[in-house]
């Protein structure tokens, strides 16, 4: 097993990823540690990007060795889904003091702490995360999980990727090497089939991913390991065993799936469940991958089948909606895989793309998006607050889709605002999803609040005095216009004043 800084400098030569194949030899020895500036990693640290990945694991006890206040910034800020266990979503940390950090009893602590937990919840595994503190001052995790695993009988993982390694990006990448390194092919399944599949980086925010389940239950394929959204250790484990895999979010575990390949001969793809068209295309792609590798091409038929099927009831559902939102203007600021998903999802319906962010995008990410707005002029790298704010007040979108840390840019210009990461509140993957997406944008759009919020405020309504009541048509006219900029009055009611 490589020491922490050589996984660093391995991850960050992953030969998957484009940007990196794109430099030269030097660069890629150099690699992308770049220091972070400050404030950079307030989108995440390393440390919480490992935990993004890995708490969907559900039945596993996630401790956090730190101090408080880490397990605090990154328990459970993202809305996945699970279908049984429970676990992940209880808080374990070592919760050290000054004095224990001092007098150096952390080690101590944390052996204590996996016993603890090994007797109250038997879990089939915990996850020991190091954050800055604990590496800083030298905890050897690695040792006292091995030693742990040993006295407890249970599977015991360190995940190294503490806060200053870098950014949250880095630490979903250094989760997938914890995976691989201590997880991934520890179990042999005694059931392993020619249709089963793993899909990597699906989350099942929101529990999306069981919209997308019932409809490779009806193929007859069957999801060895989502890793990580609704996934139970023994799953993950005996992952290897999978004859294809769909890797979903590549900006997370390329290298998880990369590596998957090189070691158990597990090819993959990387695809989208969000719209009509990418979803259709994910089903053929895993039909095909697995035909690739073995199994009776009579699937291929039957997924056509399916996807016909589906296509013609999402496109049913979807017409209604489709009227009502054609030629809408979107602005998304989101990242990763929705950024061209997302994109082609709306472009599909006949809502045009007026802008999207590619900050947290890959090399090909860019690429898609390129295709399906026919130029690169709608990409933005990042855009201030302020320039969203102004681009949102001059009316050039009609709804934006972003996370939540924006919102407040759009309702501060009385723009409708989607909510599309992670704690959003809908499913939207696979056909319902799509429909869902699409019903959720046309109630925000559509909904009578922001033609009152854009209506002047009363207090900046000039005054409404006259001496006399209004008997002329102009003056009722005069008092009509004046009281309903007001609010006082709809022009309607003014005539039974
Ligand atoms: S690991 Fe470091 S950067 Fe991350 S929350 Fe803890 S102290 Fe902060």
């Amino acid at each position: 097993m490589a020491s922490p800084g050589a996984t660093i400098q391995q991850v960050f030569n992953e030969p998957a990823c484009d940007k990196n194949r794109g430099k030269d030899a030097r660069a890629r020895k150099h690699g992308c540690s770049k220091p972070l500036t400050p404030g950079e990693a307030a989108g995440g640290c390393a440390f919480d990007g490992a935990k993004i990945v890995l708490q969907p694991i559900t039945d596993v006890a996630h401790l956090v060795h730190a101090p408080l206040a880490c397990e605090g910034n990154s328990w459970d800020n993202r809305g996945a889904g699970s279908s049984g266990a429970t676990l992940w979503r209880t808080s374990f940390t070592t919760d050290l003091t000054e004095l224990e950090l001092v007098m150096g009893q952390g080690e101590r602590k944390l052996f204590k702490a996996i016993r603890e937990i090994s007797q109250a919840y038997a879990p089939p595994a915990i996850f020991v995360y190091s954050t800055c503190v604990t590496a800083l001052i030298g905890e050897d995790i690695e040792a006292v999980c091995k030693r742990a695993a040993e006295k407890f009988g249970l599977a015991v993982v360190p995940v190294n990727a503490p806060g200053f390694a870098g950014s949250k990006n880095l630490g979903n990448k250094l989760a997938g090497e914890a995976l691989l390194d201590h997880v991934i092919g520890t179990v042999e399944p005694d059931d392993a089939g020619p249709y089963d599949i793993n899909i990597l980086g699906e989350f099942n925010l929101s529990g999306e991913f069981w919209l997308v389940k019932p409809l490779l239950d009806r193929l007859g394929i069957r999801v060895r390991a989502c890793i990580p959204g609704d996934a139970r250790y023994l799953d993950v484990a005996s992952s290897h065993r999978a004859r294809a895999a769909m890797m979903v979010c590549s900006t997370a575990l390329i290298n998880l799936a990369r590596k998957m390949e090189e070691r158990w001969g597990i090819p993959f793809f990387e695809g989208s469940f969000y719209g009509i068209s990418d979803t259709s295309q994910a089903l053929r792609n895993i039909a095909e991958l697995l035909v690739r590798k073995g199994a009776d091409p009579g699937i291929l038929d039957r997924t056509e089948t399916l996807i016909a099927q589906e296509e013609t009831r999402a496109w049913n559902k979807l017409d209604v909606f489709r009227r009502r939102l054609q030629g809408k203007r979107v602005l998304l600021n989101t990242g990763g895989v929705k950024s061209w998903s997302i994109a082609h999802a709306l472009t599909e319906i006949g809502m045009e793309i007026v802008g999207t962010s590619v900050k947290k995008s890959t090399v090909e990410d860019k690429e898609r998006i390129k295709q399906i707005l026919k130029d690169g002029n709608h990409m933005f790298e990042q855009m201030a607050a302020r320039e969203l704010y102004a681009m949102l007040s001059q009316g050039e979108a009609d709804i934006m889709l972003s996370g939540g840390r924006t919102q407040f840019i759009a309702l501060k210009a009385k723009t409708p605002w989607l909510d599309i990461n992670q704690e959003r509140q809908h499913p939207y993957a696979g056909y319902e999803g799509m429909v869902e997406l699409v019903r959720q944008i046309d109630l925000v759009i559509h909904n009578p609040i922001w033609r009152q919020v854009r209506d002047p405020a009363p207090w900046d309504c000039p005054p409404v005095i006259m001496d006399e009541m209004p008997t002329t048509t102009s003056e009722m006219a005069t008092v009509r216009a004046l009281k309903t900029c007001a609010g006082l009055a709809a022009a309607a009611d003014l005539d039974a004043c």
